[in-house]
């Protein structure tokens, strides 16, 4: 009984290891991966209102002015932003 419990239990996981292998394929093949990797846009660069330079938007360097997000390059010109 046990040798049939652990064939049973080597059986389920050749085959997660078989369907693992087959979804990679299938991701490489069409290049699209289930997390939606490939269907996400690129990143989109904002400007820096403060020193004009352009920066992947950052969550935790932003402010919300007029319903619009402004974001920054750091927090020096956050706060300068600020405190105009
Ligand atoms: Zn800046």
């Amino acid at each position: 009984m046990l040798r049939f419990a652990l064939g049973a239990l080597l059986i389920v996981m050749l085959a997660r290891a078989f369907w693992k292998v087959v979804d990679g394929v299938v991701e490489g093949a069409t290049g699209r991966s289930r997390g939606g990797r490939a269907a996400q846009t690129p990143t989109r660069l904002v400007r820096d209102p403060v020193c004009g330079t352009y920066i992947v938007p950052n969550p935790s360097l932003s402010v919300v002015r007029g319903g619009a997000t402004v974001y920054f390059c750091s927090d020096r010109c956050l706060q300068s932003y600020r405190t105009r």
